[in-house]
Parts: structure tokens; sequence; C-alpha cells
């Protein structure tokens, strides 16, 4: 498929399921994130006219990955975060989990068909520990007296 470079704003073709995509123009690596981002604006392109289909957004999409299954609400629960409501804590964690992606220590995986009409996304924390350590840093106000477990985030289903 076609992406634009974030850098010199070029236009290129490359696999979208490759590991590590590079800008053919200027050679920058291109963000995870970038990467996805793109992919999902790719797959909406011809669905855009649909009313029943919602345009999806990678910040979206990593909030139902690792909320899925009441992740969300244990991990909140576990965590506790003084003057902070749910849907706060959510979109703090999600922050960070979208950095993880980019500095490694989170997974998200393009599926093998990303344009399908429902491709599955997957993600996992490689380091757990690192995922702990941002949550950790999120909120300094919290008694950190347990070590808080985090559990894999099962796929999720981007809706055609
Ligand atoms: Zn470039």
């Amino acid at each position: 498929m076609d992406f634009v470079c974030p850098n010199c704003h070029k236009r290129f073709a490359t696999d979208p399921g490759a590991e590590q995509i590079a800008c053919a123009s200027c050679g920058k690596p291109m963000a995870r994130t970038q990467q996805v981002s793109q992919i999902l604006e790719t797959w909406y392109w011809p669905r855009r006219w649909y009313r029943d289909v919602p345009k999806p957004s990678l910040n979206f999409l990593l909030e139902m990955l690792w909320t899925a299954d009441g992740q969300g609400e244990k991990l909140f629960t576990a965590v506790a975060p003084p003057n902070v409501n749910y849907q706060s804590f959510v979109h703090q964690v999600t922050r960070a989990i979208m950095k993880g992606v980019d500095a490694g220590w989170a997974q998200l995986e393009v599926p093998e068909d990303p344009f399908a009409d429902n491709p599955i996304y997957k993600l996992s924390y490689l380091d757990s520990e690192k995922f702990a350590d941002a949550v950790t840093a999120l909120f300094p106000n919290v008694d950190w007296d347990e070590t808080i477990t985090v559990e894999e985030p099962l796929a999720e289903e981007v809706k055609g």
C-alpha cells in the first residue's frame, strides 16, 4: 500500500505488514503507531460512505485491546489512583501504551490481511515490567506497595 512519510511528506509504496517501514525517499524509519494509523486510514477509505462504519483510530483500537475482558477495570482497581476517574485512567494508560508501541515494549501486530472486512489486531506486552513502570510513572500519588500484575490483552477486531 501507499504510505506518506511523516518526515518528508513523500508517498511511497511498501508492504503494510513489514516489521519496520522506512521512507523510500528520505530513508527515515516510520514509527509503528504511524504505520498502523495509516493502515487504518487506508482500510477506512473505501468504507467512508457507510454510515454504520465508524472511522477507526489507533487510540481507540489500543484502548479496546488493553481494556478488553475487564482488564481495564482490573488494573484501575489495582492501581486505585486518587482523584482519577476510570475514563481519565484509561486515557492516560492508552497513551502510555502508544508510546510503548513505538519504544518497543508493547507490540501491535498488523493482521495478515489488514484490508479485510474485519481485520484482527493483537497487542502484546513484550516487557510487562516496562508496562508496569509506565503505569507507575503516570500516577505518582499512588502508594506502590503492591506490585501490579499485567495480563496479556486479547485480540480485537476492527468492524467493517
Ligand atoms: Zn521521507
